[in-house]
């Protein structure tokens, strides 16, 4: 607390992220971050622009990523925005298209950010449930009273995916507002709503390098919709920070979106591991929810899911734990590491259990 902040300040309740912590080296299963390396072709574009001109701004259009997302979605480039992680692209589109005094539909388990957001631009949350199976029941988007709808496919933390039938719902049930789907996790398999961005001069697609394309680390996200969608995020951008993507991390983007052989790649492999981690869980007592993402979402039934958090912690394994949050209290977000890692995180769950 200081005295020269303002109220706004002094309300703001920040995301926590997952434990980055340095005292030790961990199998990390807690932050949804890839395994793998990323592609080495935008490997090889970084290391080649740090030997390059850095004394240059970077392209505040972000022209040659924005021409490999496009070509790599089938859209055209003034259907692409481009911004700091999706986190930047998701802050950006609630306060531009959400904070016109109505509130602003989203589940009640969710990505914790959407409502860290919703308080920095003062919009209300029309907080949806879920059901009591932990899925989206698109009926309950109808006839709602909003700015707009924020859906995130497939769901974090829970792993379920929606179908694109019912996407559409949610979109054709809320036409005059943008409807924000965020498909953070959509490359370990779900559907994407991209195909439906030129039918729908309302949705707003956002999706990430951080997770599916092993980039966590450069920071950079997109979003895909209308172009008069996209054009007013740049209005914003351009009234905040005109280069938030850096010329490394521009480099390294765009070979990385080029690279769709090494995408397909490392999410089967995700995938395959998934499968396979997730039957030994259930055979070890969890209930593993369906998951279509690089986690999986699991309960058990007789140990408390604090006292499984730590006592894997101390063996140096962290997966995300919920706390004191209702609803997800017992359960925890365990991100799907290599095999050799899973079958460490087994190991140690078979002698704890
Ligand atoms: C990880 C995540 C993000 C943020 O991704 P960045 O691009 O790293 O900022 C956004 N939405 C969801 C649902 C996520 O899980």
């Amino acid at each position: 607390m200081s005295r020269f902040w303002t109220d706004k300040i002094a309300s703001l309740d920040p995301y926590v992220p997952g434990e980055q912590p340095q005292d030790k080296k961990y199998i990390k299963l807690n932050t949804n971050e890839s395994p793998y390396s990323p592609s080495p072709k935008a490997i090889a574009a970084m290391q080649e622009m740090v030997g390059s001109d850095l004394r240059l701004y970077p392209d505040p259009n972000c022209t040659s990523l924005k021409k490999a997302l496009a070509t790599s979605y089938g859209l055209e480039s003034n259907q692409v925005f481009v911004g700091n992680g999706s986190d930047e692209v998701l802050a950006l589109a609630f306060m531009g298209y959400f904070s016109n005094g109505k509130p602003l539909a989203f589940a009640d388990i969710t990505y914790s950010f959407y409502k860290v957001y919703a308080q920095l631009y003062n919009i209300v949350p029309n907080i949806v449930p879920l059901t009591d199976s932990f899925d989206i029941d698109v009926n309950d988007y109808k006839d709602l009273d909003v700015s707009g709808v924020v859906v995130t496919n497939p769901n974090a933390p829970t792993g379920k995916a929606l179908s694109l039938d019912k996407i559409k719902s949610v979109l054709q049930s809320n036409p005059d507002v943008v409807v924000l789907v965020d498909e953070a996790y959509v490359d370990f398999g779900a559907d994407s709503a991209v195909s439906l961005v030129n039918q729908y001069p309302n949705l707003l697609v956002v999706q990430t390098l951080s997770k599916s394309r092993a980039l966590a680390g450069i920071r950079v996200g997109y979003a895909l919709g209308h172009k008069d969608l996209i054009d007013g995020l740049e209005r914003l951008k351009n009234s905040f920070n005109s280069y938030p993507i850096d010329r490394i991390a521009l480099a390294g983007a765009t070979a990385a979106v080029e690279d769709a052989e090494y995408l397909r790649e490392i999410s089967d492999k995700t995938i395959a591991t998934r499968l396979w981690a997730a039957r030994e869980l259930k055979a070890l007592g969890f209930e593993v929810l369906g998951s279509s993402t690089n986690f999986v979402f699991v309960t058990h039934p007789e140990k408390q899911a604090e006292s499984i958090y730590l006592a894997l912690k101390e063996q140096g394994i962290l997966v995300r734990y919920f706390g004191n949050k209702p609803r997800i209290g017992e359960y925890m977000r365990i991100t799907i590491g290599t095999d050799e890692e899973m079958n460490a995180l087994i190991e140690v769950l078979k002698a704890l259990i």
